[in-house]
């Protein structure tokens, strides 16, 4: 088993430059698993064993930045890059967490237009005031290629990958 437990950490400092990157680095190692086994007498599964309270929204144009303040396309669709401003005439970043660091009272949230969102220790805000981003309870996903990835499908209960791992074992 290989855990890529720096996203987790990423998410946790509200830091999502540090939790997308660490996704880009499991995705590079399932590559190198694969390009490693014999799918024919070897299941692969990538899940995850929670959420976390980050979310993506805003209505972006297709094209900006995902860790930029949201641009929003005219009336037309053009891509224009018409800074989003939001009740109080502020700028906002596509990404945000529910809870974290990245806390800042509500009337006192800076306008990031010139705010440099895409550095890396940038934390994206957040709504409820915490020390350390908390974990989440909604689906996360799974996926699962070669033998017996034919019973990964649809939603399943977290115990049943332990069955699925334990079929594939059996061929
Ligand atoms: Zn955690």
């Amino acid at each position: 088993m290989v855990e890529a437990g720096r996203i987790d950490h990423g998410h946790h400092a509200g830091n999502a430059y540090r939790a997308l990157t660490d996704t880009i680095e499991l995705s590079k190692a399932v590559r190198t698993a694969l390009k490693n086994v014999d799918l024919e007498e070897t299941l692969i599964i990538v899940t995850a064993d929670h959420s976390h309270t980050f979310n993506m929204a805003g209505y972006p144009q297709r094209g900006n930045p995902i860790l930029g303040v949201v641009k929003v396309p005219d009336s037309a669709g053009n891509f224009v890059g018409h800074i989003s401003k939001d009740a109080q005439g502020k700028s906002y970043t596509t990404l945000s967490y529910a809870n974290g660091p990245g806390y800042v009272n509500g009337d006192l949230r800076p306008d990031l237009t010139h705010v440099d969102t895409i550095n890396p220790d940038y934390r994206q805000a957040a709504i409820v005031p915490l020390k350390s981003e908390t974990h989440s309870g909604e689906d996360v996903a799974i996926y699962a290629i070669g033998a017996g990835s034919q019973t990964v499908h649809g939603t399943l209960e977290q115990n049943v990958i332990y069955h699925i791992m334990k079929y594939a074992l059996e061929f």
